[in-house]
């Protein structure tokens, strides 16, 4: 997978930027709060249509943008997978400028999705372009709140999977939906009864979820110990362990994946009309991470924990490259810096292998002389790129 052109207006702190990165390693480097982080985020926006970090989409919108009648954000790009090139377009459109202060949340944005011209759902979008990204917070999938590693996993999942985030867009709507009739039971405004077609509805879409998770965990498993070996040099064993939302679903309990999840909702039921909210399912799914016999979550050292993380995501792109048949676009945000030299070694290792790896830092230290020798090198100052190397045509 290749990137051969990112053109972004109004997005984040860019008001009008295109790039053309080469092959092989991309370096972007620049002082802090330039739009190096801006950059690979509207990267992860066309590969999944979500960003990897905003609380709400609103912030993607340039502020001066907010000053027009339509205030809109526009990510394209060209993505080449073998020959073929795709061009792919994601419009983020605030419906309402007239934020009130303090409430500048509650702006809605519209988005829309173009492939090669035409609209497009977002779960066409979501695959054209493949991309994983490192970035300083992978840390916390380890040892921070279940949620994040959900989302690692749904994040990678969706890209490769375009059956499991069509059950998962399902599962979100029916979950609101559900959660929405408990609560009017437990007031006594409905039935019990109206409950059993969205239970099977929680059960359809919910097992597929968790299978496919389960069997995505097993994988990357397979990927991830070997990297984590060498990466630690050997050090405690790394081990993951699928914890599912329902007790007893898991990949190989496949025969009928809905009785499980049927049972534990029959036992569930007194607490959810108690509390007006469903209490099993995908969305209480986790995972949890040892090294040796140690939970790794909870005693895991910092840099023990960042490791792990590291070795999560090498896995996820190795993973993708055997389930495709190609690499998906690796973007490393500003992840050098942190590691040591071992392990800075062995990344740099991996990334010359890479089709394209896009790499952020605010020193060029960071990265190794022979690497940097052979790679496209750009500046990006106050959200403009300029091609350092001759011969590469970034421009602002
Ligand atoms: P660092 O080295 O500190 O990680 P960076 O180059 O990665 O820096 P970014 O996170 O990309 O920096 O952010 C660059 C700037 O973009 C920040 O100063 C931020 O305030 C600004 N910014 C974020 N959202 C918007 C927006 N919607 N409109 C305008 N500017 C924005
Ligand atoms: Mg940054």
């Amino acid at each position: 997978m290749r990137l051969s052109y990112l053109g972004l207006s109004f997005f984040r702190n860019f008001q009008s930027l295109e790039l053309r990165p080469p092959l092989g390693l991309v370096v972007l480097y620049g002082d802090n709060a330039q739009g190096k982080s801006n950059l690979l985020e509207a990267i992860i926006l066309l590969a999944t249509t979500r960003s990897p970090r905003a609380d709400a989409e609103r912030e993607l919108i340039n502020w001066k943008a907010f000053a027009e009648p339509l205030p809109v954000a526009r990510v394209v790009a060209d993505v080449e997978r073998g020959l073929v090139p795709v061009r792919v377009e994601v419009a983020l459109r605030a419906l309402d400028s007239r934020t009130a202060p303090g409430r500048e949340d509650a702006v809605a944005v519209e988005k829309r999705f173009k492939v090669d011209g035409l609209p497009q759902t977002a779960s066409q979008v979501v695959g054209q372009a493949r991309a994983v990204l490192f970035s300083t917070h992978d840390v916390e999938l380890v040892g921070g709140a279940p949620s994040l590693r959900r989302r690692f996993l749904d994040i990678a999942l969706c890209q490769l999977d375009r059956d499991y985030m069509r059950h998962l867009q399902r599962y979100q709507r029916v979950l609101a939906q559900r959660n929405h009739l408990l609560r009017r039971i437990s007031q006594g405004l409905a039935r019990a009864e109206e409950l059993a077609f969205w239970d099977a509805e929680l059960v359809t879409h919910g097992s597929a979820i968790t299978l496919g998770r389960a069997r995505f965990l097993a994988e990357l498993q397979q990927h991830a110990r070997p990297i984590h070996d060498t990466l630690s040099r050997g050090q405690n064993g790394l081990g993951m362990a699928y914890v599912p939302g329902v007790p007893g679903l898991a990949a190989d309990s496949a025969e009928d994946a809905g009785q499980p999840f049927r049972l534990a909702l029959k036992g569930a039921f007194p607490r959810e009309i108690e509390t007006g909210s469903s209490q099993v399912g995908p969305h209480r799914d986790d995972v949890h991470f040892a090294l040796g016999n140690v939970d790794a979550g909870v005693y895991g050292s910092r840099g023990q924990r960042r490791t792990i993380a590291l070795a999560l995501r090498l896995a996820e792109v190795r993973l993708q490259a055997s389930r495709t048949g190609e690499h998906p676009l690796v973007l490393l945000d500003d992840v050098f810096a942190e590691l040591d030299a071992h392990r800075r070694r062995q990344v740099m290792e991996a990334i010359v292998g890479y089709q394209q790896a896009i790499v952020t830092t605010t020193d060029l230290n960071l990265v190794s002389p022979d690497l940097l020798a052979g790679a496209g090198v750009f500046r990006m100052e106050a959200g403009k790129v300029m091609p350092v190397t001759p011969g590469y045509g970034g421009t602002t």
